[in-house]
């Protein structure tokens, strides 16, 4: 959703000399503190809303309004609350068309385009315990290219002894429908897996490295160092087929054996990365621990070291900040973000991890600031209505479960 043409907006200091958050709180208008989708209405200050919320109508004498005085996305809101889940169903497509765009200065500087990575197939799917029909994955890869993502990670060429839900990769890799405009990376933890996913079709691929030594060790047992050599065949023989190499550095915010990760040591980790021929580093707090303040730390130590136009940051939603630390990226001048649909994954390798902040809650929020990602709400949500039939589970996306789709 494309900023309102005229809306007058005032620029604020730049990010790096403000506090990251401190935009949000500093509306001086009461109406522009209300939900966005209240819109413009909301912040020509309207006494009858207020006598509402207080709840008592008895104050100042100002009585309730003989007519509804809320405007529809409201009555909407109060309708679903009464009970009428069928009505508030349909009305979910209307409701998101009618939501207003928040003036970005109200957020901090926002970047006005944002990419994002749908990781759901991949990092999702990896975490089920039960094995997931490759038709299913194939079907929701499919789903997914019809609603605007221009990235779908699709699987992983890692060794089914390892990941047995990936074991039909070269099936998902050629099964699927490769919409043109859309890259469909896959993970490649060595020259092995990058030469079967380039046999099967890959385009593009990625790398999965940590700034823990401690999850390095257990995880593939080696040392950080000797991690990045193994990822040096992978590179060269990605450049000499001229293939995009993506990062992953997991681990960022804290890791489930070291605790704290030093943004020093993330941010040489991702140096290393991005020198070694990745374009893209995604930053991941596989374990969903962070929080708004250490996301601010970390990027900005990383920031030194890496190009932000290289910097993508994946959250896991462990204990609820997953939304809270992307905004924090963005502010920072962050535009790609890594989500899963329907909010699946976690990480088998560290216990009590949720999944991916989910894409339909990201879209949600972007398309409340103002940000344009080219995502189809509606189409995301049929996405993930599918998959988590499929799976035969609850979907853990917010603005999902809001809608009523499932
Ligand atoms: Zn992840």
């Amino acid at each position: 959703m494309l900023r309102r043409k005229g809306h007058k907006t005032n620029r604020l200091p730049p990010v790096a000399g403000s506090p990251i958050l401190g935009h949000l709180s500093g509306r001086d208008s009461p109406g522009e503190a209300l939900p966005t989708f209240l819109g413009r209405r909301t912040r020509q200050r309207r006494p009858l809303r207020r006598t509402r919320i207080e709840g008592s109508g008895s104050r100042g004498g100002t009585k309730p309004p003989s007519r509804d005085p809320l405007p529809v996305a409201d009555s909407r809101w109060r309708r679903r609350r009464s009970g009428d889940m069928v009505a508030a169903k349909r009305a979910l497509p209307r409701l998101v068309a009618s939501l207003r765009p928040l003036s970005s200065t109200a957020a901090g500087t926002l970047p006005k385009y944002v990419k994002i990575v749908e990781v759901g197939p991949r990092d999702g799917l990896q975490n089920e315990k039960n094995i997931v029909p490759t038709h299913v994955k194939i079907d929701l890869i499919n789903m997914l290219s019809e609603t605007g993502l221009s990235v779908i990670e699709a699987t992983s060429f890692v060794s089914p002894k390892w990941i047995p839900q990936m074991a039909d990769h070269t099936e998902v890799m050629q099964g699927i429908r490769k919409v043109p405009g859309i890259s469909y990376p896959v993970l490649t933890p060595n020259l092995k897996g990058f030469q079967a996913a380039v046999a099967a079709g890959a385009k593009e691929v990625s790398i999965f490295g940590a700034a823990s030594e401690l999850f390095t060790k257990k995880n593939i047992n080696c040392s950080i160092e000797e991690s990045l050599d193994r990822f040096s065949d992978v590179l060269s023989a990605a450049k000499e087929t001229s293939i995009p190499v993506r990062g992953y550095v997991s681990c960022v915010l804290g890791c489930p054996y070291e605790g704290k990760i030093s943004p020093a040591k993330v941010a040489e980790v991702s140096k290393r990365m991005y020198a070694m021929g990745c374009y893209e580093i995604s930053l991941g707090d596989t374990i969903g621990v962070g929080t708004p303040g250490n996301m601010k730390d970390m990027l900005s130590a990383v920031m030194k070291e890496v190009p932000l136009g290289a910097l993508a940051v994946h959250c896991h939603d462990t204990y609820g900040q997953a939304l809270a630390n992307t905004l924090v990226a963005l502010q920072m001048g962050v535009n790609v973000v890594d989500s899963s649909v329907a909010g699946l994954g976690g990480c088998p390798y560290a216990q009590g991890a949720s999944g991916n902040v989910a894409t339909e809650d990201m879209v949600y929020m972007l398309n409340g600031l103002g940000i344009h990602t080219g995502v189809d709400l509606t189409k995301l949500l049929d996405a993930g209505t599918f998959i988590c039939k499929a799976l035969n589970r609850r979907t853990n996306s917010k603005v999902a479960q809001a809608s009523c789709k499932l």
